[in-house]
């Protein structure tokens, strides 16, 4: 069968090549791979800057955001053939830390952690996979390829998760959200700001493209202006950083509301150095009770959540999120120049 596969490290890699057929173990299912979700880690990975092949092997398959149809499922199990499904990306780490031991691998403590396509496991980017069956996820059927979002909806419904953990520590009823980026995560997130009931505003730089419109279509309001203008008018309780870019994710620290959340996502390069007021920053943080978090990856409960989140959604605007479908062949065109794209996805089968 044929697999989009890259040598980590190096850049340029990527090539479709034929690999073995995947043969399920007694607990896993059999998966006919259907889509694959490309994202700034695969990015990452294919211009050689991230990821880790399996122990002894240089190249691996790449892929973390998954979707297919089960072929063959263990008897006993949830599932059946006919299921769509998506396979979480962590597993936990050998030790296991305390977090890992108590299945929640998306807080791994000693950085053990394997991750499929990223992480010293081979990915979902080929064309059959197997998954243990107590690491796939049901998508409601109705959803077809937009089920594809799952693992990225996991991510967002994980930071949102952290907001209200943290939020929990005293009264907390926030009304007003500002989302910093309109990529993927920043719309989702989005997405489930609006489903909780919130006055969701998304802040992104672009003027044109889909972007603003599936905002406005959301019932959210899009901003292109600075973040402080925004905050200021916006005053939110919670901010969700989605872009990574150093110097808004200090002005959304500076700029929450009296006793807000930051929740950070987004993966920023290392190494751009930024000058700011510590002490003003520190001062603002400490005489406003603000916190902020960082958070990444997902556990069952969030891929759940996650599930819940996509049925509710209106599967016409999700579908709209997918800008672009690249056939397996030509994985390569999936990483070029981004223009005006939301989510790139590679389509595995003939289904397309
Ligand atoms: C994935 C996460 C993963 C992270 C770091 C993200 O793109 O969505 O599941 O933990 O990259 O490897």
């Amino acid at each position: 069968m044929r697999a989009i596969t890259v040598h980590p490290g190096r850049s340029g890699s990527l090539s479709v090549i034929d690999v073995p057929e995947p043969v399920p173990r007694d607990d896993e299912l059999l998966v006919e791979g259907m889509a694959l979700g490309v994202c700034g880690t695969d990015k990452e990975i294919v211009r050689g800057e991230y990821g880790t092949p399996p122990h002894g092997r240089d190249r691996f398959v790449l892929g973390h955001e998954s979707l297919g149809r089960v072929l063959h499922a263990p008897p006993g199990s949830d599932f059946s053939a006919g299921d769509l499904v998506v396979g979480v990306v962590r597993r936990p780490d050998p030790v296991p830390c305390g977090a890992c031991a108590h299945d929640e691998w998306d807080m791994c403590r000693n950085g053990r952690y394997t991750e499929r396509g990223i992480k010293e496991l081979d990915g979902y980017g080929s064309q059959r996979w197997t998954v243990p069956a107590p690491y796939a996820v049901r998508v409601e059927s109705h959803l077809g390829h937009a089920g594809v979002l799952l693992e990225p909806t996991s991510v967002v419904a994980k930071a949102w998760e952290q907001v209200d953990g943290i939020g929990a520590r005293a009264w907390f009823e926030p009304e007003r959200v500002l989302v910093t980026g309109a990529g993927p995560i920043g719309l989702l997130a989005a997405m489930i700001g609006v489903q909780r009931g919130m006055d969701v505003h998304v802040l992104d730089r672009v003027t044109d493209g889909p972007k603003p419109q599936l905002i406005a279509d959301l019932g959210a309001t899009y901003h292109h202006g600075t973040i402080a203008d925004v905050a200021r008018a916006a005053r939110p309780d919670v901010v969700i950083e989605a872009t990574g870019v150093g110097e808004l994710v200090f002005d959304a620290i500076a700029e929450t509301a009296s006793y807000g959340i930051v929740c950070l996502t987004g993966v920023s390069p290392a190494g751009r150095r930024l000058s700011i007021d510590a002490g003003g920053l520190n001062r603002e943080v400490v005489l406003e009770n603000d916190a902020v978090v960082g958070s990444v990856n997902a556990n069952l409960r969030h891929y759940r959540a996650a599930a819940g989140s996509l049925a509710a959604a209106d599967l016409d605007w999700l579908q709209r999120l997918i800008t672009r479908r690249v056939p397996l062949e030509q994985a390569a065109d999936a990483f070029a120049a981004p223009g005006q794209d939301v989510k790139v996805v590679i389509t595995l089968g003939d289904d397309a």
